[in-house]
């Protein structure tokens, strides 16, 4: 048999080979103190679908249970924790998907994501192009609402509230149904100490550090390198978005039009946010080819590159307009972003980024079920 195979049962379901998996280390147990899967794995002595949900959602796939195991391929009981999670997480993404046909999208996700993005940039294209004179589109602007004199700023609030709109209803409901799957009560999610531990969890992201030394990816060295790219990822989405409402603030309580000058408080915090957009995905994306193919669902490729590019793209073309704002290239680059913003948003429910939604929720059912007394393992 090929090292390469991971599943005993052919056909399997990733969620029966990860109940194969749990019940094979619920035996073995010797991953106890590498991530929060394990312990979470001892407090039950069967898995149901939302179980496996459950800890395929705490797991990261940083490969350390798989580089320890001594059931691993190529022994016979082909134990792989990190592929086969993988495997359940994207069935977990389609499943909780709203509105459900949507979950369709996970299967070619990155054609999706490229589909998608392409639309809306033509969109707005078409729609710049048609309503915008030509001397207007390719005039020199500069000054306080330059940018609305190419796309209106009740136009651009209305497209992207909207969007807004369906994408928080869309991972509200997601979520929704997956907190009920684990019959947790909603009240308890908000419990502010599980709530506040979960959080922090995410900010620091605690379970990326491999126990102290790094985790093992994207070979068997340990090293805090993803880490490090996830970081800057995550807190550039977060400069961009406090740009965007430090904007928001200046914009409907003190008056005060876009463009900012470049020493505002709104373009420091998009710039820094956008270096962090650059170098982030651009180095989870090498860190993702450079993974050892055993540890990765070959399927979910197009997802990961896909999302990760569209977040390169939209600061790169965000730069673009900072450094072109004041030329004549200010209409088409301006339409182009926004175009590409769309798009990002549009996929934000049917991409890689909901794997925030559904590890938060898994983070805080952890810290909750820490609270409650253990009475299937001997340790926590
Ligand atoms: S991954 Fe392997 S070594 Fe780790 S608990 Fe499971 S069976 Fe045991
Ligand atoms: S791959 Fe890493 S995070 Fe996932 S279960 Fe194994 S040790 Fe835990």
């Amino acid at each position: 048999m090929s090292v390469t195979e991971h599943k005993v049962v052919v056909g399997a379901t990733p969620h029966a080979e990860g109940d194969r998996i749990m019940q094979i280390c619920n035996a073995c147990r010797y991953c106890e103190g590498f991530c929060a899967v394990f312990p979470s794995m001892a407090r039950r002595l069967t898995f149901s679908e939302a179980d496996i949900s459950y800890l395929a959602n705490l797991c990261h796939n940083c490969g350390a249970c798989y580089y320890a195991c001594q059931y691993a391929p190529p022994h016979e009981f082909l134990v792989n924790v990190p592929r086969t999670f993988a495997e359940v997480r994207k069935e977990t993404y389609k499943n909780y998907a709203w509105p459900k046909p949507m979950g369709a999208l996970y299967d070619r996700n990155g054609l999706a994501t490229a589909l998608v993005t392409t639309l809306a940039v033509c969109a707005f294209l078409v729609g710049v192009f048609q309503m915008v004179s030509p001397a207007m589109l390719w005039g020199a602007h500069s000054g306080p609402g330059s940018f609305y004199k190419v796309i209106p700023h009740n136009t651009m609030v209305g497209i992207f509230g909207a969007a807004m709109a369906f994408v928080i209803l869309a991972f509200v409901m997601g979520f929704r149904q997956f907190w009920a799957d684990m019959e947790e009560k909603m009240g308890d999610f908000a419990s502010p100490s599980t709530f506040w531990e979960a959080m922090w969890n995410v900010l620091t992201l605690k379970y990326l550090d491999g126990g102290g030394e790094g985790c093992t990816y994207p070979d068997e060295k340990p090293s805090f390198t993803r880490r490090t790219f996830h970081h800057l990822t995550f807190y550039g989405f977060m400069l961009c978005f406090a740009a965007t409402t430090v904007g928001t603030f200046k914009h409907y309580i003190l008056g005060w039009i876009a463009p900012y000058s470049l020493g505002s408080l709104t373009v420091v915090l998009g710039t820094l946010g956008g270096i962090g957009l650059l170098i982030g995905p651009a180095g989870l994306l090498w860190l993702k080819h450079k993974a050892d193919p055993m540890l990765k669902d070959a399927k979910q490729r197009g997802m990961d590159d896909g999302f990760l590019a569209l977040l390169f793209l939209t600061s790169l073309t965000g730069f673009l307009l900072l450094f072109v704002r004041e030329t004549s290239w200010m209409g088409l680059t301006l339409t182009i972003h926004l175009g590409v913003v769309l798009g990002l948003f549009l996929m934000l429910p049917y991409g890689k980024f909901v794997h925030a939604i559904y590890r938060f929720a898994a983070l805080v059912r952890y810290a909750l079920e820490r609270r409650r007394p253990n009475t299937n393992a001997s340790f926590e």
